[in-house]
């Protein structure tokens, strides 16, 4: 388990993080501070701002209204972001909202939005989906915030693949196979270098979509299983066999693993 503190509050801020150099709060984290936990001068909270590693700061009230957090002094190192990026389409509202949560905590450290022929959605509110990736890494102990990217067509999201980063293709029409296995049988391959995971919408991918993906090498065409997954479902349970098998959920302690490179 996690040797880090989790009773105090952690809190992600964009400030750099320097020894006696007061980070000002904004309304929303000052009233979260201040009523929701109800934190006076002088309390404990862990910042991070995805930069600087994770330090441990005290409440300062500057005001009535204003409060800042003083960093006293760094607990973690940063360690390098994570390299998995998470291609999904996009859903509606609170499922995407669960989705973007999820894959922050199974590791994911690119959310890449993809439009495909069947993605219910031609928006995606980023802002939103930034709030739900900040609340994610606050929860879930990790020290940097995912990248976002803009939405991108399917064609466009796999020409911003590196060349040599191995594509795992979530294919609800694939044959039933052990994913443990399949993904196993890549490790020498891709030995430290990241992987991206595509997740399709709702509606599933369509057979030129399917052509175009598989067509893309290196790809691994991945089965989750006997049964169609919801787009959520297939997020959590794909992340886990990646990170099981070929990411960080290998690693000897949290602590390394929250430090180490997971892919
Ligand atoms: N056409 C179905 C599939 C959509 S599921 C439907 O309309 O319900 C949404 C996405 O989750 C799929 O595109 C795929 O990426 C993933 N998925 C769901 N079940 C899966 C399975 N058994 N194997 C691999 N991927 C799966």
């Amino acid at each position: 388990m996690a040797t880090y503190d989790f009773s105090a509050p952690r809190l992600y801020v964009r400030n750099d993080l320097a020894a006696g150099y007061a980070v000002p709060l904004d309304k929303a984290q000052t009233n979260y501070l201040a009523n929701v936990l109800r934190l006076s001068a002088g309390a404990h909270v862990l910042i991070f701002n995805g930069r600087d590693g994770e330090w441990l700061a005290e409440v300062a009230q500057e005001s009535r209204k204003s409060m800042a957090l003083v960093p006293q002094r760094q607990l973690r190192p940063q360690p390098a972001a994570p390299d998995l990026i998470y291609m999904f389409a996009p859903l509606k509202h609170a499922r995407i909202d669960y989705m973007a949560q999820k894959a922050v905590e199974m590791g994911a450290g690119i959310l890449a939005p993809v439009l495909t022929r069947h993605t219910q959605v031609s928006r995606v509110n980023d802002e939103r989906l930034e709030a739900n990736a900040v609340e994610a890494a606050e929860q879930c102990g990790i020290l940097s915030v995912p990248e976002i990217r803009a939405p991108m067509r399917l064609v466009e999201a796999l020409a911003t693949l590196e060349a040599e980063r191995l594509l795992i293709f979530c294919d609800e029409d694939a044959p039933v196979a052990n994913a443990v296995e399949a993904l196993s049988m890549q490790r020498d391959k891709i030995a430290g270098r990241g992987v991206a995971v595509l997740i399709g919408p709702e509606g599933g991918f369509d057979e030129e979509e399917r052509q175009l993906i598989l067509r893309r090498e290196p790809v691994l065409r991945l089965s989750l299983g006997p049964r169609i997954l919801r787009a959520d479902t297939a997020a959590v349970a794909a992340l886990a066999v990646v990170q099981a098998v070929l990411g960080d959920w290998g690693a000897a302690t949290s602590q390394e693993s929250a430090a180490a490179t997971p892919l």
